[in-house]
C-alpha cells in the first residue's frame, strides 16, 4: 500500500514551517490545542467536499479507535469549508493506545484534517496520509516533516485522505477492519507532526506497524515524545473481533501477510 508516498514532484505546498523552538515550547506549555479535524483538503473540488455524513461515519472509527465518545463541533477551515473539530468525551471500553494516540493528535500544535476523497482511496487500502500546511497536502515530504540521521524534524501538519468505502469497520474482520486501517494512518499523521516520517518507505512502514512477538528482527521505532508509544500492532493488540476473538496481527515488512498473534497471550 502506499501511504503519503512522496507523488508528483510538480510542487512543494508546505511554506510555513514552524520553528522547533516554537513547537517545543508550545508542547512544554501543555496548551491543548484541539486541532484533530474532519473536513476536506484544499485540492478537494466542491462535489467531492466531506460530508455531515462522512463526520458521522468517521466519529464512529475514531470511538472504535480511542474506545471513547467523540463529540464534533461544527465550524469553517481556513478555506471556509465545513470542518468538525474532534474532542473526546467519556471512555467506553479500555483502548489505551487508541486513546494516546487520538488524545496526541488532539493535543499537538500541528493540526490533523482527516478528509474523505473518493479520488485518493484507491491509493491505500485505508486511505493515504500526507504532510501538510493546515489542510492544503504537501506532495513531497517536506524535510520539517522527516526524522534524518541529525533526528527529528520539526513537525508539519497532517491530511490523512480515507477509504471511505470502508466504513463501518467490518467486526469479523481479523486482518483489516476499517479502523485498524485507519488508525495506521493516523499513526502516520502523529509522525508527521512530530517530524518522524522516514524517507525510505519500506521503513516508514515497517515502523509505523511495528513488531509482533513472533518476528525476530526488531523494527526501528520512531523516536516520540515521552509517554507516547503507539504502532498499528499496539492497536491490534488491545482491540477484538465481534466474537472477542483477538486480531491477526501484522508483518512490518510484508505488509499484506497477518500472521496469527502469538500465545499464550495470544498478542501482537
Ligand atoms: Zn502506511
Amino acid at each position: 500500500m502506499n501511504h503519503a508516498r512522496p507523488s508528483a514532484p510538480s510542487c512543494v505546498l508546505m511554506r510555513h514551517v514552524v520553528p522547533l523552538a516554537f513547537a517545543v515550547a508550545a508542547s512544554a506549555s501543555g496548551a491543548a490545542h484541539a486541532v484533530l479535524n474532519i473536513g476536506s483538503h484544499t485540492n478537494q473540488t466542491q462535489s467531492q467536499l466531506t460530508t455531515q455524513q462522512h463526520a458521522n461515519a468517521i466519529q464512529n472509527e475514531l470511538q472504535r479507535i480511542s474506545g471513547r465518545t467523540v463529540i464534533l463541533t461544527p465550524g469553517q477551515d481556513v478555506n471556509q469549508r465545513s470542518i468538525w473539530t474532534v474532542t473526546l468525551g467519556a471512555q467506553i471500553q479500555a483502548r489505551a493506545h487508541g486513546n494516546t494516540l487520538v488524545t496526541a493528535l488532539i493535543n499537538s500544535a500541528r493540526t490533523t484534517t482527516i478528509v474523505a476523497d473518493a479520488g485518493l482511496a484507491g491509493l491505500g487500502g485505508g486511505g493515504v496520509t500526507f504532510c501538510a500546511n493546515g489542510p492544503t497536502r504537501a506532495l513531497l515530504n517536506p524535510p520539517a516533516c522527516l526524522a534524518t540521521n541529525a533526528g527529528a524534524g520539526a513537525g508539519t501538519d497532517a491530511v490523512v485522505a480515507i477509504n471511505t468505502a470502508k466504513m463501518p469497520s467490518n467486526m469479523t474482520d481479523p486482518d483489516a477492519p476499517f479502523y485498524i486501517l485507519f488508525g495506521h494512518e493516523l499513526v502516520h499523521a502523529w509522525h508527521a507532526t512530530v517530524g518522524q516520517r522516514l524517507a525510505a518507505t519500506g521503513a516508514n512502514e515497517a515502523r509505523t506497524i511495528g513488531n509482533y512477538l513472533g518476528l525476530a528482527p526488531p523494527v526501528q521505532n520512531a523516536a516520540l515524545p515521552p509517554g507516547i508509544t503507539v504502532n498499528e500492532n499496539l492497536l491490534r493488540r488491545e482491540n477484538t473481533l465481534q466474537n472477542n476473538a483477538p486480531l491477526n496481527c501484522r508483518h512490518p515488512t510484508n505488509t499484506a501477510q497477518y500472521p496469527a498473534p502469538v500465545p499464550p497471550n495470544a498478542t501482537c
